[in-house]
């Protein structure tokens, strides 16, 4: 009696043995690709960043604007932004309070987290 038993719960617990294995799979692939991806992304950002900066520093040398006209041209940007979509996508560092895009998650200006970000905010 107790042998059938036996049997029926080796039974189960292999099964559940191969699906938590499976899941296992699964999970390991699934952290494989988002490493890739964040991967990606850091090369982008870093290629991006390189290319930004030098055209910045290109104009700067060729037309005499400065750091302070490029960060004036930056808030009104986000003010025409707020503009166009009839509803406010900027907010105010809680820190620096300077004007920063609500899906912000650190402010572009002073670094600071912020706390009241929405990373889903439409961008
Ligand atoms: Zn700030």
């Amino acid at each position: 009696m107790s042998d059938i038993f036996d049997v029926l719960f080796d039974n189960y617990i292999q099964s559940k043995v191969a699906g938590l294995s499976m899941l296992e799979a699964q999970t390991a692939s699934r952290l494989t690709g988002t490493a890739e991806r964040l991967q990606a992304l850091e090369q982008k950002y870093e290629r991006m960043h390189l290319v930004a900066a030098s055209l910045w520093s290109l104009l700067k040398e060729h037309t005499g604007l400065t750091d302070t006209d490029l960060k004036r041209h930056m808030e009104t940007a986000l003010a025409r932004e707020d503009q166009n979509r009839g509803t406010a996508g900027s907010m105010l560092c809680e820190k620096c309070h300077r004007r920063i895009r609500k899906s912000a998650t650190r402010c572009l200006w002073c670094g600071a987290a912020v706390h009241s970000g929405d990373a889903f905010h439409g961008t």
